[in-house]
């Protein structure tokens, strides 16, 4: 039956066009093209052979008239071709992209060791760095999303649907846009933010395991593809320092790093997030938890608001946590914005500490690719050093098989662990 679903949807899809398109670059992005990094501006082309739509494949020639690199084209996004492949020339076709999907889900077997606690959610397919340029597939128990944040790849998508069921065989897949996709239809062939594409309907959310702990994931409105699956490292971590401990997770969306601190042996968490579907999620978690006797004997309370608010009112109460994670939402966008983010990095430890308690530990990430790690560790130190709490025995952690860092600016997400 859901074969017929896709095939059906796959027929109004345009197929990906025959023409290629000739493209010369700057010389500055040549070198860019070099270094491996896949992003090729629409600023920084100097001659295209001919106009192109969503999903044409665009063929780059350095000065000599030499083959540079090939990727898919996107009249639409300021990144007008994302790089599939730089180097020798290749075919791009369907079993091109059957062999990066192969690749990435054969990446990923580790996580599969016997002799680890269960693990059925992580990402796939993460995007540019598994060789597929803004798209992502995240994979929950046997539901599949596939996230898109450009058009490019929709002429494309039979082949790489038909490559997922081959490589990762799985009972639903659901198709997320981005929102910048969404507000032009035009190029969107009828397809929907969180379709099925095929699969049985959902009734709920999907359940799946992260290192034994059971959670929900809501992949058809939740936030990112339903988990915040880059941080399932950080939470064992977390783990490993919460014995005997209160605990605050302030920004903890569907409680992640709560259910992982109660297993730890945390004596009371407190979950706090803006969003309070995020915060009934959380609280679902933890009851799916509860056969663990750890979070069985955990206090668990719940908070909706502004962190900056909360956190003000807990510091003016001179209330105390053991541990304080910090897990705000990207707080650079753009590169303008770097100075005012490490700020903001700044302002929250300050915030953390009023509100940690002497000896704890202070575990702070930051998730904006524009701010580069050693700023972010940097920053971070100066502002509890200024504070008068040194962080000691300070960890510094960056990402996780599944979301592997394949060039210069890849790496989004660094997370410090310090204790007072
Ligand atoms: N730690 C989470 C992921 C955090 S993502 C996990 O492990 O799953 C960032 C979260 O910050 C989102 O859930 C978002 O709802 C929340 N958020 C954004 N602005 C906020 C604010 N001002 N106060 C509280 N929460 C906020």
């Amino acid at each position: 039956m859901s074969e017929t679903v896709f095939d059906k949807i796959a027929a109004t899809l345009p197929a990906p066009g025959t023409k290629r398109i000739a493209l010369r670059v700057t010389p500055p992005a040549e070198r860019s093209i070099r270094s491996g990094h896949p992003w090729v501006y629409g600023t920084s082309i100097e001659d295209e052979s001919h106009p192109g739509a969503p999903g044409d494949l665009g063929v780059v020639f350095d000065r000599k008239g030499r083959f540079l690199a090939i990727g898919v084209y996107d009249p639409t996004s300021p990144i007008k071709l994302r790089v599939l492949h730089q180097g020798d020339a290749v075919k791009i076709d369907g079993a091109w992209f059957n062999q990066m999907l192969s690749t990435a889900i054969a990446k990923r077997k580790v996580l599969q060791d016997p002799s680890l606690a269960p693990t059925n959610g992580y990402r796939l397919v993460h995007g540019e760095s598994d060789g597929f340029p803004g798209m992502v597939v995240d994979r929950y128990a046997d539901t599949l999303v596939i996230k898109l944040y450009t058009p490019a790849w929709i002429p494309h998508l039979k082949s790489i649907v038909t490559g997922l069921r081959k490589a990762q065989p799985h009972n639903r897949l659901v198709l997320r846009l981005n929102r910048s996709m969404r507000k032009d239809p035009q190029f969107l062939f009828g397809l929907t933010d969180g379709q099925f594409l095929h699969g049985p309907a959902l009734t709920g959310p999907v359940i799946f395991s992260e290192n034994g702990l059971r959670f929900e994931a809501d992949p058809i409105s939740g936030q990112k593809t339903g988990f915040f699956l880059d941080q399932r490292e950080n939470r064992s971590r977390v783990e490993q320092i919460t014995r005997g401990c209160s605990v605050l997770n302030v920004f903890s969306y569907t409680g992640g790093f709560s259910v992982y601190a109660a297993r730890g042996g945390a004596t009371q968490v407190t979950s706090l997030d803006v969003s309070a579907p995020a915060m009934e999620a959380a609280e679902r978690n933890w009851v799916l938890n509860l056969t663990n006797p750890n979070v069985a004997a955990c206090e668990h309370e719940t908070l909706v608001g502004d962190a900056f608010e909360l956190m003000d009112d807990m510091a003016r109460m001179k209330r105390k946590f053991d541990v304080v994670i910090l897990d705000p939402p990207m707080f650079a966008q753009s590169a303008s914005q770097v100075e005012s983010a490490l700020l903001a990095y700044q302002r929250l430890t300050r915030m953390g500490l009023d509100v940690l308690a002497f000896g704890g530990t202070l575990v702070q990430a930051s998730c904006s690719a524009r701010v580069a790690a050693e700023s972010f560790f940097a920053a971070v130190e100066d502002a509890a050093n200024g504070y008068k709490r040194t962080l000691r025995e300070v960890r510094c952690t960056g990402h996780a098989v599944d979301h592997p860092i394949a060039f210069e600016g890849a790496a989004y997400l660094k997370c410090i662990f310090g204790k007072t």
